[in-house]
């Protein structure tokens, strides 16, 4: 017997979970570890298919005569740095998803689909020592010729773009086929030499509380810091100056932000600062400025990575930062296919790199309080606002003894206009896009619901339909009851486009400027809005929570909170957190610059504990309250929960299939105080877009015990798939319910 053939792992872009068998020829048979990483193309069934080399064994299940041989390798060098490609292996273990479909979802689609690394470096002209050594008069018949050699003579090397610019490629190409001139290659990227010329323009004097935590962060080797700095604290300052040091020692820094409206701005912010090659990732570019930008980033050209959640996945030649800003965002879990938190991998990517990273944010979420309380994140404090901004002062407008036809309380109103008559701008939140969120029959109490979702319809005035928010469902606003005939149909509650009317017609002489997912459809609107704010004209703002969050505006000095009340009363156990964050972002808006800010929360239930205690004593006393809530009741961040969906047209199907689950997992693992089951339970919202919705919770206060368990069901679950009635999945750290 002679030595085992090594046998390469592959994984390929697929729902299915295995990893598939070949065999590497044997030019690769003394060095087989070196092909980890490559892409290849090879024979799957009779098609062939892009995979990726994931690992090197020493044998197979299957018989070695039966297995193919890989027949093309598509890269020279490994696609992914190791400390990514292991991200990738821990990523689908932990989420319980196909590594392949993991791996093939996160490459640029250019990638994906075989093409090769596109070959960024650029192309220099130099003079040959032929060249250097003709004689002055030589080619004085060729004054173009001529031109081109004294052109060059002065350099070192000249940008082929450059040269191309001024001659013809004829006379290129001529005086290179004599060997006068010649062309090399220049390597764009820096991989990590240390480069002293990083800044653009001085970075500000800190304040005493932002040295005392620069002072604290160590950029050498992991460790995760949790920056809690109230908004306006200069947190972005402090990311500005640890890239500083990152990039002056030679590496890269890596800033994920949750939302793509925010790019632009953070952007400027960090190309005034630094004189660097920096590269912006989101979902709304090209596939080719993708690829160039993810390969600028892996060949270390692009010292700075900006870019929302996926942007976690970009390889990096010399990492030496991560930075999450507003940690606690929603944005940052990945709701459908492969269900990731980037924010929980950006930590275990830091660990894995061994980098520094800083999760900053003015709201923490529980779980990352809760991890500095074990001690496995270090926090760090800013609870003054930078510069001689002051926090801005909170006010209740208790809506039970007002009168608000449209929404709107009439102190509030008056409010609005002494701010505008101060020359100062306002900013009205509403998490309610549309009209109304309901359309309501007034002589039968008929509602208008979505044929297919338990939902109301809302109305849009702005495009006349009644829209579902939830399927999309869209129909012309109903001129009768279709119940009793009647026309009296109202619609009732606010929405931003009711506001925005309402305060247009109060405020006839301002610009009312609308920010939500229906007016951000019109190309540029977001630009005018800012660019209107930003000239300091008074004006009102009012928007859903996409204006919420980050954004700086100087002159906004009064905040409005039209419905205070939501999020007090919802059956999800995160409701209360969502709002807590929600409302302390908003009010984060307000007094940014020298001028003092308030914020008016308009609200029925003023008394309610939560909202007493959030108001008086500020996020942190409220996170602190919800946490030992949690702890009492046993919820995330003290026990891991994972769900698992299913949903069918037949509802019966959906609950059955969860049934068998619990029942599989319980024979598994059987449920002890430290594994729990829960349902199969409806959920939130049972039917959406035509299809019943049904959950299955297990809760448990070891991860360990929850993976052992999720590794050991999903084959079980596989079998029991009916893919054309039934769609499941799993979702481990769901945020969702
Ligand atoms: P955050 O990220 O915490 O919301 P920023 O870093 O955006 O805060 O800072 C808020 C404002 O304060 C910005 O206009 C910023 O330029 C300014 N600022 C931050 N740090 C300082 C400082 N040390 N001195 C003066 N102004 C500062
Ligand atoms: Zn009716
Ligand atoms: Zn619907």
């Amino acid at each position: 017997m002679g030595r085992a053939t090594p046998i390469a792992k592959i994984a390929i872009a697929s729902p299915l979970r295995s990893l598939f068998d070949y065999r590497l020829p044997d030019v690769f048979s003394g060095d087989a570890d070196a092909t980890v990483g490559l892409r290849v193309q090879v024979p799957f069934g009779r098609r062939q298919v892009i995979g990726v080399v994931v690992a090197i064994a020493d044998h197979s299940a299957v018989a070695t005569d039966k297995l193919r041989t890989i027949e093309v390798f598509i890269d020279q060098q490994p696609l992914l740095p190791a400390p990514l490609l292991e991200l990738f292996l821990w990523a689908a273990r932990y989420y319980q998803h196909p590594l392949g479909d993991a791996l093939f979802r996160a490459l640029p689609s250019l990638l994906r689909r075989g093409d090769a690394l596109p070959d960024l470096r650029q192309t220099h002209w130099q003079l040959t020592d032929k060249g250097r050594g003709l004689a002055p008069n030589a080619l004085a018949k060729a004054p173009r010729q001529r031109a081109l050699i004294d052109r060059l003579l002065g350099e070192q090397a000249v940008d082929d773009a450059a040269l191309a610019a001024q001659f013809s490629r004829a006379i290129i190409r001529l005086l290179e086929s004599r060997e006068l001139i010649a062309a090399h290659q220049v390597d764009a990227s820096a991989a990590t030499h240390p480069n002293p010329q990083v800044l653009r323009e001085t970075p500000l004097v800190l304040g005493a509380e932002q040295q005392r935590a620069m002072a604290q962060i160590e950029l050498t080797g992991f460790r995760c810091w949790l920056l809690n700095g109230i908004t306006g604290s200069g947190k972005t300052e402090i990311y500005l100056q640890c890239i500083e040091q990152v990039l002056t020692a030679g590496r890269q820094a890596l800033v994920l932000i949750p939302e793509i409206s925010l790019t632009p701005q953070t952007k400027r912010r960090f190309t005034e600062r630094f004189a660097v090659p920096l590269v912006v990732l989101h979902s709304g570019m090209t596939d080719k400025q993708r690829l160039a930008a993810w390969t600028r980033a892996r060949n270390g050209e692009a010292r700075i990575v900006l870019g929302t959640r996926s942007a976690i996945f970009t390889p990096l030649a010399a990492p030496g930062l991560i930075v999450v800003d507003e940690e606690q965002d929603g944005s940052y879990k990945q709701q459908d296919g492969f269900r990731y938190s980037a924010r929980d991998l950006a930590v275990m990517r830091a660990q894995r790199e061994n980098t520094p990273i800083i999760l900053g944010s003015a709201t923490p979420s529980l779980e990352s309080l809760y991890n500095c309380e074990l001690g496995r994140y270090s926090a760090l404090y800013l609870n003054a606002r930078a510069g001689s901004a002051k926090p801005a002062d909170w006010q209740v407008v208790d809506m039970r003894d007002q009168s608000a036809p449209e929404g709107i309380a009439s102190t509030t109103l008056e409010a609005i206009e002494q701010t505008l008559k101060r020359s100062e701008q306002v900013l009205v939140f509403l998490n309610r896009r549309g009209f109304a969120p309901a359309v309501l029959c007034h002589s039968c109490g008929w509602v208008a619901e979505c044929r297919d979702c338990d939902a109301r319809m809302t109305l849009h005035r702005g495009r006349n339909r009644i829209i579902c928010h939830h399927c999309d469902k869209q129909l012309p606003p109903p001129q009768h009851c279709p119940s009793c005939r009647s026309t009296q149909l109202v619609a009732t509650g606010e929405g931003t486009e009711r506001s925005e009317l309402l305060l247009q017609k109060q405020f006839p002489k301002v610009q009312v400027l609308r920010v939500d997912r229906d007016s951000t459809q019109v190309r540029g609107h977001m630009q005018q809005v800012f660019d209107t704010a930003n000239s300091g004209v008074p004006c009102i703002l009012i928007g859903t929570q996409m204006l919420a969050k980050g954004h700086h505006f100087d002159r906004v000095t009064l905040v409005v909170v039209v419905d205070g009340d939501g999020g007090l009363l919802s059956p999800d156990f995160r409701a209360g957190e969502r709002m807590g964050q929600l409302l302390t972002q908003v009010a984060g808006r307000s007094g940014r610059s020298d001028l003092p800010g308030r914020v008016l929360l308009q609200t029925h239930q003023p008394d309610h504990p939560s909202l007493v205690l959030l108001l008086e004593q500020g996020y942190g006393a409220f996170a602190e309250q919800l946490l030992a809530h949690r702890k009492t009741q046993q919820l995330p961040p003290y026990r891991h929960l994972t769900l698992i969906r299913a949903e069918s047209k037949d509802p019966q199907r959906a609950e059955k299939f969860l049934r068998i689950a619990r029942q599989s997992a319980a024979e598994l693992l059987p449920p002890t105080p430290q594994l729990g089951y829960l349902g199969p339970l409806p959920a939130l919202m049972e039917r959406r877009a035509g299809r019943y919705r049904y959950v299955l919770r297990i809760e448990a206060e070891q991860r360990t015990t929850l993976h052992q368990l999720l590794s050991r069901l999903m084959p079980v679950l596989e079998r029991h798939q009916d893919p054309r009635h039934l769609r499941w999945s799993v979702d481990v750290d769901a945020q969702e319910l």
